[in-house]
């Protein structure tokens, strides 16, 4: 079996679509030498079904990979689990910052410490709260990692019946009504051309059927005396 493609929860839906609707997802490397660890990824062809090129100069000039199935794919949304001072200086050839060697090598033990906590893959990143020479680093646990498919169920795509044409539109969607791609006949035809599950919600944003109402309707009720 491939190693699955990690995507963020906020990338899923749009690689959801590459997958259903654009031929694939095509994982670009990178050949630029001091940026070696870095990868693209791209959808297989645009919307006019013309093959997508790659990305920017520093990825190598065809795809490392090409991922058609969503079984290859699973979805982080990585948790906050710590936050650090750091210190930055200039590096030496003066042309960037970089973290001090004691910063560096604090940052680099905590995410070890972190490693072996959770048993999940550890990232960082920099708040950008950089006051002259210091910084914050956020350090990033990947504990919450499930299959594409799975996370699309659990973030089905909210649609709500048109007042004004009498089909259906995604919450999200705001254009006009004679959009074909976006106007759906029922829930059934939304969920089979996005390719997701779907919900309906009222204009109020409540999920139908509400999950409330639903569960007091099973409540047994109280019998009354005669
Ligand atoms: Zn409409």
């Amino acid at each position: 079996m491939n190693t699955p493609y990690r995507c963020l929860a906020t990338d899923a839906p749009q690689i959801a679509d590459w997958l259903k609707n654009r031929g694939g997802i095509l994982l670009w490397p990178s050949v630029n030498l001091s940026n070696l660890h870095t990868s693209w990824s791209t959808p297989a062809h645009d919307s006019d079904g013309k093959p997508v090129g790659k990305p920017n100069w520093q990825a190598a000039r065809e795809p490392g990979r090409h991922i058609t199935d969503p079984a290859d794919v699973e979805v982080s949304t990585p948790k906050e689990v710590e936050r650090l001072k750091i210190k930055l200086r200039v590096s030496s050839s003066g042309l960037y910052i970089k973290l001090t060697d004691a910063s560096a090598e604090k940052l680099r033990a905590r995410k070890e410490y972190w490693r072996e906590k959770t048993g999940a893959s550890v990232f960082h990143t920099f708040a950008h709260e950089r006051e002259g020479l210091s910084d914050t680093a956020i350090i990033w646990a990947d504990t919450a990692v499930v299959p594409l498919t799975e996370w699309l169920k659990a973030n089905p795509v909210k649609i709500i019946e048109c007042g004004g044409c009498s089909h259906w539109h995604r919450v999200d969607y705001h254009g006009d009504c004679r959009n074909d791609a976006e106007r759906f006949a029922d829930p059934e035809d939304a969920a089979k051309r996005l390719g997701r599950p779907v919900v309906e919600v009222d204009a109020a944003g409540t999920v139908h059927p509400d999950p409330f109402l639903e569960s007091q309707k099973e409540k047994p009720q109280p019998k009354k005396e005669p």
